[in-house]
């Protein structure tokens, strides 16, 4: 298939890209390069004409990149996702995360292109009432990060009954871990997730890791989150994009969470990545970030049941690994 992937250099964008290409399709890569990377572009061996240097916003350009290349589904990883800049300036998120999207939507519509698989997220769930989090436990976000992709699942669900859209939306839990082969992996500036901070520790960047809250209702006292490694991220992409086309052209609707089911603490983490790194890390106690819930952890079923896939990767110590295996190759990141 053809496929516009927006957000194409960013994070998950880059490893899903990754992952279409070795699966057989065309990929198109749309991103106004503000967190993604020209470099990530480069590792990705992507041929020049395939990367579109744009603004979502920018719908003749959307359409334009569209209809030229014959595009027939598109991915959209393009998002502001920091939940703290959401708070201090929400105006940026609600403009680029919920304007630009329904432009995208817009310029789908105009050329005919029927299928979109969409990057939401567990923060769309707010301060969970059960956990493990099932997909239709009740939707009500604490940051304007959470609310922006939770009114596009709304637009989609709306658009799909409307229009015939065809869509996913894939809730990830926290994203991790770098590609298998060493090629791309994360890196954020402002850098806020703690699997990266913990290792510039290891690297010397950084001179201790602050545990954010020792006093949660949990086993040792720290958050748990569920750490979802990006190339199983990018595989649940790729079925969805598979069980949206083989519905024969029937609108087919998914929501679903992308976990792995499995909770890790804050300490777990800081302790599997002195595992990863040989190193013992400085860890100073620190007070609870406003915002954060003490334990977000997936119930992967409805992914298993819906799109057949599970994550491979469950184990918190293989995926810092890999997560290592690309910070201590690339100290620098993609070095922009
Ligand atoms: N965290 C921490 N110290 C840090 C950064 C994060 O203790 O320097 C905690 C944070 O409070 C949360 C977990 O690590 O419980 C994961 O945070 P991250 O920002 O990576 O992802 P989030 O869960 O916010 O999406």
């Amino acid at each position: 298939m053809k496929i516009l992937v927006t957000g194409g250099a960013g994070y998950v964008g880059s490893h899903a890209v990754r992952r279409l290409v070795a699966a057989g399709h065309d990929v198109w890569v749309f991103d106004n390069l503000v967190y993604g990377h020209r470099a990530c572009i480069e590792a990705l061996k992507l041929p020049p004409e395939r990367f579109v240097d744009g603004e979502l916003g920018d719908r003749a350009l959307v359409e334009k990149t569209l209809s030229d290349n014959g595009i027939e589904a598109v991915m959209h990883f393009a998002a502001y996702a920091y939940v703290g800049e959401s708070v201090t300036d929400p105006a940026k998120y609600y403009q680029n995360n919920i304007v630009g999207t329904l432009s995208l939507l817009d310029a789908m519509r105009a050329v005919g292109v029927k299928t979109i698989v969409f990057s939401s997220t567990c923060a769309t769930y707010g301060e969970p009432r059960q956990v493990p989090i099932p997909e239709d436990h009740p939707q009500t976000p604490i940051s304007p990060y959470g609310y922006t992709k939770l009114v596009i699942e709304h637009a989609l669900a709306d658009y799909h009954h409307a229009y015939g859209l065809n869509y996913a939306a894939l809730r990830y839990f926290n994203a991790s871990g770098a590609a298998d082969d060493g090629s791309i992996g994360e890196d954020h500036d402002p850098e806020t997730h703690l699997i990266p901070l913990i290792l510039d520790v290891a690297l010397g960047k950084r001179e201790h890791i602050s545990v954010f809250g020792t006093d949660y209702p949990t086993p040792d006292g720290s958050c748990i989150r569920d750490y979802i490694h990006v190339d199983d991220l990018a595989d649940a992409h790729l079925a969805a994009i598979e069980k949206l086309t083989a519905a024969g052209g029937k609108p087919t609707a998914i929501r679903c969470n992308l976990g792995t089911g499995v909770g890790s603490s804050v300490r777990q983490v800081i302790a599997a990545c002195e595992k990863a790194t040989g190193k013992t890390l400085k860890v100073v106690e620190a007070d609870r970030r406003e915002g954060d819930p003490p334990e977000l952890v997936a119930d992967p079923a409805g992914a298993e049941r819906i799109l057949g896939w599970r994550a491979k990767r469950r184990d918190i110590n293989e995926t810092v690994a890999s997560a290592w295996g690309w910070h201590s190759t690339h100290p620098d990141g993609y070095g922009d």
